[in-house]
């Protein structure tokens, strides 16, 4: 609780795209009230007065690059010391000359999205035809240039069975990660898109077979708690504590698996899994929207302060629901009572979607409390695996 993994700023809510899931509601024009370049500058400000590490700075949008003055901002974040990832849409404006002056401006990351291996499915989803060839092209000339990129999966009921396909596409652009985000019922993603919560525990383990892999770093990240879980009891199997009948493999998980299997062309699983595969978990972030509101997370829209009347420090110290969310004491349902609680907690910005209060139990979370008895040394468990963000040691992890 003392400072925030990172802080992902919403720079802006122009976008060229009209993405089905868009948590932003992302529109042609920015806002008027968006957050000004020397108000920008003061939210970097804001982020070194948690002294060193600092948080990372994600930038989000819209699409970031529809600001005149981004390659202004990440250059006076970097000057100051920042680690800077930026996620920009995938539209002209993703060209090689604006790529050029990510990588001189010094950014450490961009993330870009892929929502499907080819451009019907990524497309329909983005809303704009072009898209995915755009997204390839984008990542050829990222390749090209030795800046570092990975690939953002939002899963839904569209996509999910595409994983596989996905993945390996990743794998072919040379992406350094593949985070995969759950879906969570905000902005214009409803809950008609989401995947059922056997299919989340389904997803969850075909997460943690990738995770084994020596290919790239694989991440379930917003909305992906209860993966904690999934990869404490896979690790209690291999370790022969617990029957493999507790991981309730569903026809989702065997066809994923089959069809990774199929698709890794004679290279069999078992030969490229490797125990110094890179794993990372979400980390511990807060969210700045366009106009200097200040959330929880991304996907949990309450206001807890604005960057233009207090500073991101203050607020952080002073926000009750941070630590109430921290706190699995406090938590409802079956998530109070979870033996794993103490490590997952739910995801708390699915709470809020669905049933409007934040310390309710995850609604998509298919585990049963109690099922497999008391469960000793989870936290550490988690460590060992390196699918986690507690302390520290994830930082470079999670850029
Ligand atoms: S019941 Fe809640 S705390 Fe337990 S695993 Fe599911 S989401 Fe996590």
């Amino acid at each position: 609780m003392q400072k925030p993994v990172s802080v992902m700023w919403e720079s802006t809510i122009a976008c060229g795209l009209a993405c089905r899931h868009c948590k932003a509601s992302a529109r042609k024009i920015p806002d008027p009230d968006e957050l000004t370049t020397v108000e920008g500058m003061n939210l970097i400000d804001q982020i070194l007065e948690f002294g060193k590490p600092y948080p990372i700075l994600r930038i989000t949008g819209g699409n970031a690059l529809m600001r005149s003055d981004i390659f202004e901002l990440i250059e006076y974040a970097k000057d100051e010391g920042l680690n800077v990832t930026i996620a920009p849409s995938t539209t002209p404006l993703f060209n090689r000359e604006n790529i050029m002056r990510l990588k001189e401006a010094g950014v450490d990351v961009v993330a870009m999205s892929i929502d499907g291996h080819n451009a019907e499915l990524h497309d329909g989803f983005r809303g704009v035809s072009g898209t995915f060839d755009a997204m390839i092209k984008a990542a050829e000339i990222m390749r090209e240039a030795a800046l570092p990129f990975r690939l953002l999966t939002t899963v839904t009921k569209f996509n999910v069975r595409f994983l596989p396909e996905i993945f390996l596409l990743a794998k072919k652009l040379g992406a350094v990660g593949w985070y995969l985000y759950m879906l969570i019922p905000t902005g214009r993603a409803t809950i008609e898109h989401e995947i059922s919560a056997a299919e989340f525990e389904d997803v969850f383990n075909f997460i943690y077979d990738l995770m084994q892999l020596r290919i790239m770093t694989v991440n379930a990240i917003a909305g992906s708690e209860p993966f904690r879980r999934v990869a404490v009891m896979r690790r209690l199997v291999e370790e022969g504590k617990l029957s493999e009948k507790e991981l309730k493999f569903g026809e989702l998980y065997r066809f994923l698996r089959n069809r990774l299997d199929a698709l890794l062309s004679g290279e069999s699983f078992e030969k490229i899994k490797s125990s110094r595969a890179k794993r990372g978990n979400f980390d511990k972030g807060i969210f700045v929207s366009k106009n200097g509101m200040v959330h929880p997370s991304s996907f949990l829209p309450i206001e807890i302060g604005n960057v233009r009347r207090d500073s991101l420090v203050h607020i952080y110290a002073g926000a009750e629901i941070l630590r109430e969310m921290q706190d699995a004491s406090k938590l409802k349902g079956k998530c109070r009572i979870c033996e794993f609680s103490d490590v997952c907690r739910g995801s708390r910005s699915r709470a809020y979607a669905v049933t409007g209060d934040y310390l309710a139990e995850d609604p998509y979370c298919a585990y049963v409390p109690g099922s497999i008895g008391e469960i000793k040394d989870a936290r550490k468990i988690l460590e060992e695996l390196r699918v986690t963000n507690f302390g520290r040691r994830g930082h470079r992890n999670s850029l």
